[in-house]
């Protein structure tokens, strides 16, 4: 509501993950007085269900895998080695509630006011906006603030079949209350491969069912094709143009997915990973007059202004790429926009082009910069450079695992536009391949670098 009176805050940041946490902190740093408003724990998705525990449970199944490699080095390794699923879940419930505690006190550092409760948007009345919260200890509460941020994230998106109540989500795995034996995976992209991997990785009987041909299809074609060939390696079941009809619950407790075609698959946890909403629910969007895309996401600008003056949103909710370095490279250029740049500094701005990722797949995916084909469109002509070899871990492990390095060079002004590696410690060895590809690097320049011996990244340097 209007007033002639100053509002409370200058920013109300609505959600407390990545992008949130970000933009309220630096915010609150440059001078802006800045509320937080968070219904859940502090850090979001990649503290509490993402990339953090994704991380800790890929970290044991890589630990398990190791241990059995480790008898062709001589390591007298038992028969029988099995997780311990209640310890794994206990630890890694801890070390998170850790993490939320330092979140807390990142904002209660920066005088940041942090708010627990649901926040809703309130059609806009005169010059201030009014950001409406139902508290977690009960009763409501209402901010008014010159800007607000929207930055609510996404949450899985379930489809609609018979018997999906049967079904769990990611946000779900990191807690069964029983490891399955049999787990069932449908999808074919980040989250569906990496659950995959890590749950076969900590010894679920797994198959990945997926409704296309090639899984990772966002991913380089070659780079797809080596990891799930490496993936079934690593004896996770792949079924290819199955899609899901329908869920049943079988009188031994498992439950039987069946698919279009007629195909059926028994499982004890069957887990839906086909992609993510925006999670715009209860935020009146509409009333407020904020617009969304005909996907849910809500509508920015490359200054992440939503329709609604005053009203900004980025992260997940707006869904460029949902990357947690990404919402937090988006909150520091619009904290640059509202509040100026750090000292001595200029404005960061947004710039999507080489953004890294990788899939913690096992082995994983590292990647950045255009995949073959996007070359092939966008340059006259293009050089591929690849190798796939047995990695020297493998040399006495016993492990039929290979590792693939490729890189695409723009052939007319010999740059680098493309890295991507299939091994171990991809993601590790991309990050360095960001920078170069980020600079400009010339093929001559990677070829002019020094290996660093014996390592698989040197790869990227030898290719000839
Ligand atoms: P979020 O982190 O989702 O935060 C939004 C917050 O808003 C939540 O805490 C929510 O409770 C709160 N909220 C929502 N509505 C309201 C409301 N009305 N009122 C108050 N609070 C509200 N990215 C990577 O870069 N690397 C990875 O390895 C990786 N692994 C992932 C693994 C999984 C299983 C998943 C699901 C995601 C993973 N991601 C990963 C993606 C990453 O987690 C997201 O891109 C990132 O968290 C987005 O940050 P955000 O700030 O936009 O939203
Ligand atoms: P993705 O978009 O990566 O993959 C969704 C998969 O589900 C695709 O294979 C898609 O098939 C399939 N699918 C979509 N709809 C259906 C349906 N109705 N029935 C059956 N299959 C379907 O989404 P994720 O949920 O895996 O991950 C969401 C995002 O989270 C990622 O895009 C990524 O940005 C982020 N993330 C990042 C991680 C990281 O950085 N390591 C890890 C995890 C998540 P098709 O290929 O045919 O379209």
């Amino acid at each position: 509501m209007t007033s002639a009176l100053p509002p409370s805050f200058d920013l109300i940041v609505i959600g407390g993950g990545s992008g949130g946490v970000r933009a309220a902190r630096f915010a609150a740093q440059r001078g802006a007085r800045v509320a937080v408003v968070e219904s859940g724990p502090m850090g979001g998705t990649c503290v509490n269900v993402g990339c953090v525990p994704k991380k800790m449970y890929s970290f044991a199944a890589q630990h398990g895998e190791d241990m059995a490699l480790a008898r062709g080095y001589g390591w007298r390794v038992p028969d029988g080695i099995a997780l311990d699923w209640a310890h794994l879940k206990r630890v890694r419930a801890a070390e998170i509630s850790r993490l939320n505690g330092i979140y807390e006190g990142l904002m209660s550092g920066a005088k940041v006011e942090r708010i627990a409760g649901h926040a809703s948007l309130t059609p806009q009345a005169g010059e201030h906006h009014t950001v409406q919260v139902a508290l977690t200890a009960g009763g409501t509460r209402a901010l008014q603030a010159r800007h607000v941020l929207i930055a609510t994230g996404g949450r899985p998106r379930m489809p609609q079949l018979p018997g999906i109540e049967l079904a769990v989500s990611s946000d779900d795995m990191f807690d069964l209350p029983v490891f399955p034996k049999r787990l069932l995976v449908v999808g074919g992209g980040y989250i569906a491969c990496e659950m995959a991997s890590i749950f076969n990785g900590m010894g679920a009987e797994t198959h990945l069912i997926y409704r296309g041909e090639q899984p990772l299809k966002a991913f380089d074609d070659e780079v797809a094709r080596f990891v799930t060939h490496e993936m079934r390696g690593h004896h996770i079941q792949l079924h290819l143009s199955a899609v899901p009809k329908a869920l049943t619950r079988l009188d031994d407790g498992s439950v039987r997915l069946t698919t279009a075609d007629g195909r059926s698959f028994d499982g004890d946890t069957v887990l839906m990973a086909i992609g993510r909403e925006a999670n715009t629910a209860g935020l009146n969007l509409e009333a407020a007059g904020v617009a969304t895309r005909d996907s849910g996401q809500v509508q920015v600008n490359e200054r992440f202004e939503t329709s609604v003056t005053g009203i900004y949103a980025l992260g997940d909710v707006v869904g460029r790429m949902e990357l947690t370095p990404v919402a937090l490279a988006e909150a520091m250029a619009l904290v640059d926009q509202l509040y100026g740049p750090a000292p001595g500094k200029a404005a960061r701005q947004m710039n999507y082009d080489n953004i890294p990722t990788a899939v913690f797949t096992h082995p994983a995916i590292g990647t950045v910069g255009l995949t073959e084909a996007q070359a092939r469109d966008r340059h006259a002509a293009i050089e591929v450079y690849r190798t796939d070899y047995k990695p020297l871990r493998h040399a006495l492990s016993g492990s039929a695992s290979r590792e693939l390095i490729k890189l695409i060079v723009d052939a007319q002004s010999q740059r680098v536009v493309g890295a991507h590696m299939v091994g171990q410690d991809a993601g590790e060895i991309i990050q360095g391949m960001a920078v170069a590809i980020q600079a400009g690097a010339t093929k001559a320049q990677f070829d002019q670098t020094i290996g660093i011996h014996p390592t698989s990244a040197e790869e990227f340097v030898t290719l000839r």
